[in-house]
Protein backbone atom coordinates (compact mmCIF):
# COMPACT_ATOMS: atom_id res chain seq x y z
CA UNK A 1 0.00 0.00 0.00
CA UNK A 2 1.35 3.31 -0.83
CA UNK A 3 0.76 6.95 0.00
CA UNK A 4 -0.82 9.07 -2.75
CA UNK A 5 0.42 12.22 -4.20
CA UNK A 6 -1.72 14.26 -6.58
CA UNK A 7 -0.25 16.31 -8.96
CA UNK A 8 -2.06 19.08 -10.74
CA UNK A 9 -0.92 22.12 -12.85
CA UNK A 10 -3.27 25.38 -12.12
CA UNK A 11 -5.09 25.78 -8.81
CA UNK A 12 -8.76 24.88 -10.44
CA UNK A 13 -7.45 21.05 -11.41
CA UNK A 14 -5.85 21.02 -8.00
CA UNK A 15 -9.09 22.23 -5.80
CA UNK A 16 -11.09 19.52 -8.07
CA UNK A 17 -8.85 16.79 -5.97
CA UNK A 18 -8.41 18.17 -2.58
CA UNK A 19 -7.55 21.62 -0.93
CA UNK A 20 -4.06 21.00 -0.31
CA UNK A 21 -2.87 19.41 -3.65
CA UNK A 22 -0.45 21.51 -4.38
CA UNK A 23 -0.36 23.08 -8.24
CA UNK A 24 2.71 23.51 -10.18
CA UNK A 25 1.49 26.54 -13.07
CA UNK A 26 0.80 26.58 -16.47
CA UNK A 27 4.28 27.47 -17.90
CA UNK A 28 6.07 24.80 -18.96
CA UNK A 29 9.47 25.49 -17.57
CA UNK A 30 7.31 26.36 -14.32
CA UNK A 31 5.93 22.92 -14.70
CA UNK A 32 9.53 21.03 -14.66
CA UNK A 33 10.85 22.90 -11.86
CA UNK A 34 7.63 22.58 -9.67
CA UNK A 35 7.64 19.07 -10.56
CA UNK A 36 11.07 19.05 -9.27
CA UNK A 37 10.85 21.39 -5.98
CA UNK A 38 7.28 18.52 -5.32
CA UNK A 39 9.01 15.18 -5.45
CA UNK A 40 11.94 16.36 -3.49
CA UNK A 41 9.45 16.95 -0.81
CA UNK A 42 7.03 13.79 -1.08
CA UNK A 43 8.25 10.06 -0.07
CA UNK A 44 10.28 8.19 -2.01
CA UNK A 45 7.56 4.87 -1.76
CA UNK A 46 4.65 7.80 -2.68
CA UNK A 47 2.78 6.70 -5.78
CA UNK A 48 2.02 9.86 -8.09
CA UNK A 49 -1.05 10.52 -9.87
CA UNK A 50 -1.01 13.36 -12.43
CA UNK A 51 -4.30 14.77 -13.01
CA UNK A 52 -6.10 17.99 -14.48
CA UNK A 53 -8.10 19.33 -17.64
CA UNK A 54 -7.31 18.39 -21.18
CA UNK A 55 -8.23 19.15 -24.35
CA UNK A 56 -9.77 16.20 -27.14
CA UNK A 57 -8.33 15.38 -30.11
CA UNK A 58 -10.44 12.17 -30.72
CA UNK A 59 -13.98 13.61 -32.47
CA UNK A 60 -15.78 11.13 -29.92
CA UNK A 61 -14.87 12.36 -26.92
CA UNK A 62 -17.03 14.22 -24.55
CA UNK A 63 -16.68 17.38 -22.16
CA UNK A 64 -16.53 16.00 -18.59
CA UNK A 65 -15.13 12.38 -19.79
CA UNK A 66 -12.32 10.75 -18.27
CA UNK A 67 -9.00 9.86 -20.30
CA UNK A 68 -6.74 7.66 -18.89
CA UNK A 69 -3.45 7.60 -19.89
CA UNK A 70 -1.48 4.20 -21.05
CA UNK A 71 1.04 6.29 -23.14
CA UNK A 72 2.38 9.74 -22.71
CA UNK A 73 4.36 10.93 -25.47
CA UNK A 74 4.96 14.64 -27.30
CA UNK A 75 4.09 16.04 -30.12
CA UNK A 76 7.41 14.63 -31.90
CA UNK A 77 6.39 11.62 -30.59
CA UNK A 78 10.16 10.99 -30.29
CA UNK A 79 9.61 10.34 -26.63
CA UNK A 80 7.30 8.39 -25.17
CA UNK A 81 6.42 6.60 -21.93
CA UNK A 82 3.79 3.34 -21.51
CA UNK A 83 1.60 3.52 -18.72
CA UNK A 84 0.03 -0.28 -18.72
CA UNK A 85 -1.57 0.42 -15.07
CA UNK A 86 -3.93 3.25 -16.65
CA UNK A 87 -6.40 0.40 -17.78
CA UNK A 88 -6.35 -0.69 -14.22
CA UNK A 89 -7.42 2.74 -13.20
CA UNK A 90 -9.54 3.30 -16.19
CA UNK A 91 -11.79 -0.63 -15.28
CA UNK A 92 -12.04 0.99 -11.70
CA UNK A 93 -13.75 4.10 -12.79
CA UNK A 94 -15.77 2.39 -15.65
CA UNK A 95 -16.88 -0.20 -12.61
CA UNK A 96 -18.10 2.87 -10.96
CA UNK A 97 -20.39 3.94 -13.57
CA UNK A 98 -17.77 7.19 -14.33
CA UNK A 99 -17.55 7.94 -18.15
CA UNK A 100 -13.88 7.32 -19.13
CA UNK A 101 -11.80 5.77 -21.86
CA UNK A 102 -7.67 4.59 -21.70
CA UNK A 103 -5.65 5.57 -24.41
CA UNK A 104 -2.34 8.22 -25.55
CA UNK A 105 -2.30 11.38 -23.70
CA UNK A 106 -0.22 14.10 -25.80
CA UNK A 107 1.88 16.55 -23.67
CA UNK A 108 2.97 20.01 -25.22
CA UNK A 109 4.44 23.07 -23.92
CA UNK A 110 2.63 24.89 -27.21
CA UNK A 111 -0.97 24.60 -29.10
CA UNK A 112 -0.35 23.12 -32.04
CA UNK A 113 -1.35 23.46 -35.26
CA UNK A 114 -4.78 21.71 -36.84
CA UNK A 115 -2.31 19.57 -39.14
CA UNK A 116 -0.59 18.56 -36.02
CA UNK A 117 -3.47 17.59 -34.04
CA UNK A 118 -5.07 15.84 -37.25
CA UNK A 119 -1.80 13.75 -37.36
CA UNK A 120 -2.05 13.07 -34.14
CA UNK A 121 -5.73 11.72 -34.37
CA UNK A 122 -4.63 9.57 -36.51
CA UNK A 123 -1.90 8.40 -34.39
CA UNK A 124 -4.08 6.74 -32.11
CA UNK A 125 -4.16 10.36 -29.73
CA UNK A 126 -6.93 10.74 -27.56
CA UNK A 127 -6.19 13.80 -25.96
CA UNK A 128 -3.64 16.93 -25.23
CA UNK A 129 -1.97 18.42 -22.20
CA UNK A 130 0.38 20.79 -21.42
CA UNK A 131 2.12 19.09 -18.63
CA UNK A 132 1.62 14.96 -18.22
CA UNK A 133 4.58 13.62 -20.07
CA UNK A 134 7.29 15.88 -18.65
CA UNK A 135 5.88 16.08 -15.08
CA UNK A 136 6.41 12.09 -15.64
CA UNK A 137 10.15 12.10 -16.84
CA UNK A 138 11.02 14.46 -13.46
CA UNK A 139 9.22 11.30 -11.75
CA UNK A 140 11.33 8.30 -12.61
CA UNK A 141 10.00 4.90 -12.21
CA UNK A 142 7.90 5.75 -8.95
CA UNK A 143 4.77 4.27 -9.95
CA UNK A 144 2.62 7.08 -11.76
CA UNK A 145 -1.31 7.07 -13.29
CA UNK A 146 -2.37 10.26 -15.07
CA UNK A 147 -6.29 10.69 -14.99
CA UNK A 148 -7.28 13.83 -17.00
CA UNK A 149 -10.88 14.97 -18.11
CA UNK A 150 -12.02 16.77 -21.44
CA UNK A 151 -12.35 20.38 -20.83
CA UNK A 152 -11.40 22.19 -24.05
CA UNK A 153 -7.59 22.76 -23.50
CA UNK A 154 -4.65 25.29 -24.17
CA UNK A 155 -6.31 26.72 -27.15
CA UNK A 156 -9.60 27.63 -26.33
CA UNK A 157 -9.19 28.43 -22.59
CA UNK A 158 -8.99 25.10 -20.01
CA UNK A 159 -12.12 26.45 -17.97
CA UNK A 160 -14.98 25.72 -21.05
CA UNK A 161 -15.64 22.50 -20.08
CA UNK A 162 -16.46 23.93 -16.60
CA UNK A 163 -18.26 22.16 -13.67
CA UNK A 164 -18.81 19.19 -15.59
CA UNK A 165 -14.91 18.44 -15.59
CA UNK A 166 -14.68 19.81 -12.11
CA UNK A 167 -16.97 17.05 -10.60
CA UNK A 168 -15.66 14.02 -12.78
CA UNK A 169 -11.80 14.96 -11.30
CA UNK A 170 -13.34 14.67 -7.62
CA UNK A 171 -15.12 11.35 -8.81
CA UNK A 172 -11.88 10.27 -10.01
CA UNK A 173 -10.44 10.87 -6.56
CA UNK A 174 -11.69 8.03 -5.30
CA UNK A 175 -10.29 5.53 -7.84
CA UNK A 176 -6.54 7.08 -7.41
CA UNK A 177 -7.21 6.51 -3.79
CA UNK A 178 -7.90 2.51 -4.16
CA UNK A 179 -4.88 2.56 -6.81
CA UNK A 180 -2.55 3.50 -4.39
CA UNK A 181 -4.25 1.49 -1.61
CA UNK A 182 -4.11 -1.80 -3.89
CA UNK A 183 -0.08 -1.24 -4.52
CA UNK A 184 2.68 -3.52 -2.82
CA UNK A 185 4.45 -6.27 -3.62
CA UNK A 186 2.09 -10.29 -3.47
CA UNK A 187 2.00 -13.63 -4.01
CA UNK A 188 -0.68 -15.33 -6.26
CA UNK A 189 -1.53 -19.10 -5.54
CA UNK A 190 -2.90 -20.62 -8.49
CA UNK A 191 -5.22 -23.67 -8.31
CA UNK A 192 -4.32 -26.41 -10.65
CA UNK A 193 -6.89 -28.04 -12.10
CA UNK A 194 -8.71 -25.45 -12.82
CA UNK A 195 -10.52 -23.89 -16.35
CA UNK A 196 -11.64 -25.47 -19.02
CA UNK A 197 -12.97 -29.88 -18.00
CA UNK A 198 -13.07 -32.41 -20.98
CA UNK A 199 -16.97 -31.45 -21.37
CA UNK A 200 -16.63 -28.26 -22.11
CA UNK A 201 -13.73 -28.87 -24.42
CA UNK A 202 -15.48 -31.20 -26.62
CA UNK A 203 -18.71 -28.87 -26.79
CA UNK A 204 -16.38 -26.06 -27.91
CA UNK A 205 -14.41 -28.20 -30.28
CA UNK A 206 -17.97 -29.77 -31.38
CA UNK A 207 -19.12 -26.13 -32.93
CA UNK A 208 -15.16 -25.42 -34.46
CA UNK A 209 -15.34 -28.92 -35.94
CA UNK A 210 -19.22 -28.32 -37.68
CA UNK A 211 -18.07 -24.79 -38.77
CA UNK A 212 -15.15 -26.36 -40.49
CA UNK A 213 -17.17 -29.25 -41.70
CA UNK A 214 -20.36 -27.72 -43.13
CA UNK A 215 -19.44 -24.40 -42.73
CA UNK A 216 -20.83 -20.90 -41.36
CA UNK A 217 -23.48 -20.13 -39.97
CA UNK A 218 -23.49 -23.04 -37.31
CA UNK A 219 -26.82 -22.71 -34.91
CA UNK A 220 -26.08 -23.30 -30.99
CA UNK A 221 -29.05 -24.06 -29.02
CA UNK A 222 -28.09 -21.65 -25.61
CA UNK A 223 -24.93 -21.43 -24.70
CA UNK A 224 -22.94 -23.51 -25.53
CA UNK A 225 -20.97 -23.71 -22.36
CA UNK A 226 -21.81 -20.90 -19.66
CA UNK A 227 -19.03 -18.46 -20.94
CA UNK A 228 -19.20 -15.21 -22.20
CA UNK A 229 -15.67 -15.23 -23.75
CA UNK A 230 -16.62 -18.45 -25.24
CA UNK A 231 -20.23 -17.71 -26.49
CA UNK A 232 -18.07 -14.50 -28.31
CA UNK A 233 -15.50 -16.43 -29.58
CA UNK A 234 -17.20 -19.05 -31.52
CA UNK A 235 -19.78 -16.19 -32.75
CA UNK A 236 -16.59 -14.48 -34.36
CA UNK A 237 -16.19 -17.63 -36.15
CA UNK A 238 -19.48 -17.57 -37.55
CA UNK A 239 -21.71 -19.76 -34.74
CA UNK A 240 -25.03 -18.20 -34.28
CA UNK A 241 -26.69 -18.90 -30.57
CA UNK A 242 -29.89 -19.40 -30.26
CA UNK A 243 -33.08 -19.80 -27.62
CA UNK A 244 -35.02 -22.47 -29.42
CA UNK A 245 -35.12 -24.28 -31.90
CA UNK A 246 -38.13 -22.43 -33.73
CA UNK A 247 -35.77 -19.96 -34.52
CA UNK A 248 -33.24 -22.05 -36.31
CA UNK A 249 -34.01 -21.69 -40.34
CA UNK A 250 -34.77 -24.86 -42.60
CA UNK A 251 -31.95 -27.61 -43.08
CA UNK A 252 -29.44 -25.64 -40.90
CA UNK A 253 -26.82 -27.50 -38.60
CA UNK A 254 -27.55 -26.85 -35.03
CA UNK A 255 -25.61 -28.25 -31.79
CA UNK A 256 -27.46 -28.59 -28.71
CA UNK A 257 -25.61 -27.39 -25.26
CA UNK A 258 -22.99 -28.86 -23.37
CA UNK A 259 -25.90 -28.50 -20.66
CA UNK A 260 -28.18 -31.22 -21.89
CA UNK A 261 -31.45 -31.10 -22.84
CA UNK A 262 -34.65 -32.52 -22.33
CA UNK A 263 -36.38 -35.04 -24.48
CA UNK A 264 -39.16 -32.72 -25.22
CA UNK A 265 -36.05 -31.11 -27.23
CA UNK A 266 -34.96 -34.22 -28.62
CA UNK A 267 -38.46 -35.12 -29.99
CA UNK A 268 -38.29 -31.41 -31.43
CA UNK A 269 -35.89 -31.96 -33.48
CA UNK A 270 -35.92 -35.20 -34.67
CA UNK A 271 -39.79 -34.01 -35.22
CA UNK A 272 -38.58 -30.83 -37.90
CA UNK A 273 -37.40 -33.36 -39.99
CA UNK A 274 -35.45 -30.81 -41.29
CA UNK A 275 -31.98 -30.42 -39.49
CA UNK A 276 -28.57 -31.26 -39.05
CA UNK A 277 -28.42 -31.86 -35.44
CA UNK A 278 -25.38 -32.60 -33.55
CA UNK A 279 -25.76 -33.10 -29.61
CA UNK A 280 -22.87 -31.61 -27.51
CA UNK A 281 -24.11 -33.07 -23.95
CA UNK A 282 -21.09 -33.58 -21.76
CA UNK A 283 -21.20 -37.67 -21.66
CA UNK A 284 -21.80 -37.11 -17.74
CA UNK A 285 -24.36 -35.38 -18.37
CA UNK A 286 -25.87 -37.75 -20.23
CA UNK A 287 -24.69 -40.27 -17.65
CA UNK A 288 -27.36 -38.91 -15.24
CA UNK A 289 -29.99 -38.66 -18.14
CA UNK A 290 -29.62 -42.55 -18.31
CA UNK A 291 -30.02 -42.72 -14.69
CA UNK A 292 -33.10 -40.95 -14.54
CA UNK A 293 -34.63 -43.29 -17.50
CA UNK A 294 -33.21 -46.43 -15.61
CA UNK A 295 -34.67 -45.89 -12.21
CA UNK A 296 -37.68 -44.48 -13.26
CA UNK A 297 -38.55 -47.61 -15.36
CA UNK A 298 -37.68 -49.33 -12.11
CA UNK A 299 -40.50 -47.13 -10.38
CA UNK A 300 -37.94 -45.12 -8.44
CA UNK A 301 -38.90 -42.16 -6.96
CA UNK A 302 -36.36 -39.89 -7.99
CA UNK A 303 -34.76 -36.97 -5.97
CA UNK A 304 -32.56 -35.00 -8.00
CA UNK A 305 -30.27 -32.57 -6.00
CA UNK A 306 -29.84 -29.27 -7.99
CA UNK A 307 -30.66 -26.16 -8.76
CA UNK A 308 -33.73 -24.81 -9.83
CA UNK A 309 -33.81 -23.38 -13.26
CA UNK A 310 -29.89 -24.29 -14.12
CA UNK A 311 -30.04 -25.54 -17.65
CA UNK A 312 -28.72 -29.02 -16.78
CA UNK A 313 -31.42 -29.44 -14.31
CA UNK A 314 -33.75 -28.46 -16.63
CA UNK A 315 -32.69 -30.84 -19.22
CA UNK A 316 -32.73 -33.94 -16.94
CA UNK A 317 -35.96 -33.46 -14.82
CA UNK A 318 -37.12 -33.16 -18.78
CA UNK A 319 -36.29 -36.90 -18.70
CA UNK A 320 -39.20 -38.16 -16.49
CA UNK A 321 -41.23 -34.69 -16.37
CA UNK A 322 -43.51 -34.97 -13.02
CA UNK A 323 -41.50 -37.79 -11.79
CA UNK A 324 -39.01 -36.22 -10.24
CA UNK A 325 -38.46 -34.38 -6.76
CA UNK A 326 -36.05 -31.52 -6.84
CA UNK A 327 -33.98 -30.56 -3.86
CA UNK A 328 -31.80 -27.70 -3.38
CA UNK A 329 -31.34 -27.41 0.70
CA UNK A 330 -32.27 -29.90 4.01
CA UNK A 331 -35.21 -27.93 4.32
CA UNK A 332 -36.69 -29.33 0.91
CA UNK A 333 -35.31 -32.61 1.85
CA UNK A 334 -38.14 -32.69 5.41
CA UNK A 335 -40.64 -30.95 2.61
CA UNK A 336 -40.46 -34.61 0.46
CA UNK A 337 -43.92 -35.82 0.27
CA UNK A 338 -42.82 -39.22 0.19
CA UNK A 339 -43.18 -42.28 2.70
CA UNK A 340 -40.08 -43.51 4.64
CA UNK A 341 -40.63 -46.75 3.50
CA UNK A 342 -40.54 -45.56 -0.13
CA UNK A 343 -38.27 -46.54 -2.90
CA UNK A 344 -36.27 -43.47 -3.63
CA UNK A 345 -33.50 -42.82 -5.46
CA UNK A 346 -31.06 -40.02 -5.59
CA UNK A 347 -29.36 -38.28 -8.23
CA UNK A 348 -27.41 -35.15 -8.36
CA UNK A 349 -26.19 -32.39 -10.85
CA UNK A 350 -23.29 -32.51 -12.05
CA UNK A 351 -21.26 -28.97 -11.30
CA UNK A 352 -22.73 -29.43 -7.32
CA UNK A 353 -20.28 -28.68 -4.14
CA UNK A 354 -19.35 -31.84 -2.81
CA UNK A 355 -19.21 -30.92 0.54
CA UNK A 356 -23.02 -29.17 0.80
CA UNK A 357 -24.35 -32.35 -2.02
CA UNK A 358 -22.84 -35.00 1.14
CA UNK A 359 -25.16 -33.32 3.99
CA UNK A 360 -28.38 -33.21 1.63
CA UNK A 361 -27.42 -37.12 0.78
CA UNK A 362 -26.58 -37.99 4.30
CA UNK A 363 -30.31 -35.86 5.07
CA UNK A 364 -32.07 -38.39 2.81
CA UNK A 365 -30.57 -41.56 4.24
CA UNK A 366 -31.55 -40.56 7.61
CA UNK A 367 -35.59 -40.29 5.87
CA UNK A 368 -35.69 -42.99 3.59
CA UNK A 369 -34.24 -46.50 5.01
CA UNK A 370 -34.12 -47.68 1.35
CA UNK A 371 -32.46 -44.73 -0.16
CA UNK A 372 -29.91 -45.35 -3.26
CA UNK A 373 -28.19 -43.73 -5.62
CA UNK A 374 -25.59 -43.69 -8.52
CA UNK A 375 -23.17 -46.87 -9.11
CA UNK A 376 -20.79 -44.09 -8.89
CA UNK A 377 -20.79 -40.00 -8.38
CA UNK A 378 -22.90 -37.81 -10.39
CA UNK A 379 -20.69 -34.69 -9.49
CA UNK A 380 -18.07 -34.81 -11.88
CA UNK A 381 -14.37 -35.37 -11.54
CA UNK A 382 -13.83 -31.75 -12.72
CA UNK A 383 -15.89 -30.18 -10.25
CA UNK A 384 -14.14 -32.69 -7.46
CA UNK A 385 -11.27 -31.46 -8.65
CA UNK A 386 -11.47 -27.66 -9.04
CA UNK A 387 -12.96 -27.66 -5.28
CA UNK A 388 -10.31 -29.79 -4.17
CA UNK A 389 -7.48 -28.01 -5.53
CA UNK A 390 -9.39 -24.87 -3.96
CA UNK A 391 -9.62 -26.28 -0.45
CA UNK A 392 -5.59 -26.97 -0.79
CA UNK A 393 -4.95 -23.61 -1.16
CA UNK A 394 -7.41 -21.28 0.31
CA UNK A 395 -6.19 -21.41 3.97
CA UNK A 396 -3.02 -19.58 2.33
CA UNK A 397 -5.05 -16.61 0.83
CA UNK A 398 -6.25 -13.16 1.71
CA UNK A 399 -8.35 -13.08 -1.18
CA UNK A 400 -9.74 -15.81 -4.02
CA UNK A 401 -10.56 -14.88 -7.12
CA UNK A 402 -12.60 -17.47 -9.03
CA UNK A 403 -12.84 -16.23 -13.03
CA UNK A 404 -15.85 -17.47 -14.20
CA UNK A 405 -19.45 -16.43 -15.63
CA UNK A 406 -21.96 -15.24 -13.24
CA UNK A 407 -24.74 -18.12 -14.65
CA UNK A 408 -21.91 -20.86 -14.45
CA UNK A 409 -22.94 -23.20 -11.91
CA UNK A 410 -19.35 -24.93 -11.09
CA UNK A 411 -17.71 -21.41 -10.64
CA UNK A 412 -20.19 -20.04 -8.49
CA UNK A 413 -19.81 -23.19 -6.32
CA UNK A 414 -16.05 -22.46 -6.26
CA UNK A 415 -16.65 -19.30 -4.68
CA UNK A 416 -19.53 -20.60 -1.82
CA UNK A 417 -16.43 -23.42 -1.46
CA UNK A 418 -14.06 -20.84 -0.75
CA UNK A 419 -16.27 -18.37 1.52
CA UNK A 420 -17.41 -21.51 3.74
CA UNK A 421 -14.03 -22.12 4.36
CA UNK A 422 -13.70 -18.57 5.12
CA UNK A 423 -11.94 -16.81 2.79
CA UNK A 424 -12.73 -14.09 0.78
CA UNK A 425 -13.96 -14.96 -2.58
CA UNK A 426 -15.04 -13.38 -5.53
CA UNK A 427 -16.34 -14.07 -8.60
CA UNK A 428 -15.27 -12.13 -11.71
CA UNK A 429 -16.06 -12.46 -15.20
CA UNK A 430 -12.29 -11.71 -16.31
CA UNK A 431 -10.00 -9.31 -14.97
CA UNK A 432 -11.71 -5.34 -16.11
CA UNK A 433 -13.64 -6.19 -12.63
CA UNK A 434 -11.47 -7.00 -10.49
CA UNK A 435 -11.79 -4.43 -7.83
CA UNK A 436 -8.73 -2.50 -6.00
CA UNK A 437 -10.85 -2.18 -2.77
CA UNK A 438 -10.30 -6.00 -2.88
CA UNK A 439 -6.45 -5.64 -3.24
CA UNK A 440 -5.98 -3.30 -0.59
CA UNK A 441 -4.78 -6.11 2.07
CA UNK A 442 -4.27 -8.98 -0.15
CA UNK A 443 -0.55 -9.99 0.14
CA UNK A 444 -1.31 -13.47 -1.09
CA UNK A 445 -3.94 -14.27 -3.94
CA UNK A 446 -5.10 -17.61 -5.28
CA UNK A 447 -6.88 -17.69 -8.54
CA UNK A 448 -8.90 -20.66 -9.81
CA UNK A 449 -11.70 -20.80 -12.51
CA UNK A 450 -14.46 -22.28 -13.24
CA UNK A 451 -14.55 -25.30 -15.92
CA UNK A 452 -16.28 -23.75 -18.56
CA UNK A 453 -13.52 -20.42 -18.39
CA UNK A 454 -10.61 -20.18 -20.53
CA UNK A 455 -7.03 -19.90 -19.22
CA UNK A 456 -5.99 -16.94 -21.04
CA UNK A 457 -8.41 -15.17 -18.59
CA UNK A 458 -6.29 -16.81 -15.51
CA UNK A 459 -3.27 -15.03 -16.95
CA UNK A 460 -5.28 -11.94 -17.94
CA UNK A 461 -6.16 -11.68 -13.97
CA UNK A 462 -2.14 -12.15 -12.91
CA UNK A 463 -0.80 -9.60 -15.60
CA UNK A 464 -3.19 -7.06 -14.36
CA UNK A 465 -1.97 -8.04 -10.34
CA UNK A 466 1.39 -7.52 -11.72
CA UNK A 467 0.99 -4.13 -13.12
CA UNK A 468 0.05 -3.35 -8.91
CA UNK A 469 3.61 -4.39 -7.91
CA UNK A 470 5.87 -7.01 -8.10
CA UNK A 471 4.22 -10.97 -7.62
CA UNK A 472 5.41 -14.45 -7.37
CA UNK A 473 3.27 -17.06 -9.27
CA UNK A 474 3.27 -20.67 -7.35
CA UNK A 475 1.06 -23.44 -8.70
CA UNK A 476 -1.07 -25.25 -6.32
CA UNK A 477 -1.75 -28.90 -7.77
CA UNK A 478 -3.48 -31.30 -6.65
CA UNK A 479 -4.85 -33.59 -9.41
CA UNK A 480 -3.62 -34.69 -12.86
CA UNK A 481 -6.21 -33.75 -15.10
CA UNK A 482 -6.05 -36.39 -18.81
CA UNK A 483 -9.64 -36.89 -19.37
CA UNK A 484 -10.94 -36.08 -22.81
CA UNK A 485 -14.14 -37.47 -24.77
CA UNK A 486 -14.52 -38.00 -28.39
CA UNK A 487 -16.72 -35.46 -30.50
CA UNK A 488 -20.34 -36.59 -31.24
CA UNK A 489 -20.71 -39.13 -34.32
CA UNK A 490 -21.18 -37.05 -36.80
CA UNK A 491 -18.30 -35.08 -37.06
CA UNK A 492 -15.62 -38.04 -35.97
S1 LIG B 1 -18.19 -29.64 -15.59
FE1 LIG B 1 -18.26 -31.88 -15.61
S2 LIG B 1 -20.30 -32.40 -16.34
FE2 LIG B 1 -19.96 -30.23 -16.83
S3 LIG B 1 -19.15 -30.26 -18.90
FE3 LIG B 1 -17.39 -30.34 -17.53
S4 LIG B 1 -16.93 -32.52 -17.30
FE4 LIG B 1 -18.99 -32.35 -18.13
Amino acid sequence: MADLEVLSTIRLEAQAQSHDVPAMGVWHRRVVEATEKLIAEITPQAAVAVTGFSEALAPTLRRGQLVVATELRTTAGSSARALPTGEVVANDLARRGLDVIAGQVVSTPRCPSGEVREALVRQGALAIDSDSFFVSQALGHRPLVVVRVIAGGPCCGPLSGGIRAMSSLLAARWSLERWAGALRSRTVLLATPRSFCAGVERAIATVERALERFGAPVYVRRQIVHNGYVVKALEAKGAVFVQELDEVPPCACVVLAAHGVSATVRDEASQRGDLLVIDATCPLVSKVHKEVVRFTSQDYSVVLIGHANHEEVVGTMGEAPGKIHLVESLEDVDALELEPGARVAYLTQTTLATDETASIVSALRSRFSHLTGPPGEDICYATQNRQDALRALVEHCDLLLVIGSSNSSNSNRLVEVARREGCRAELVEDETVINLGWLEDAEVVGITAGASAPESLVQRAVSTLQLLGPVEVREVQTADEAVSFALPRQLR
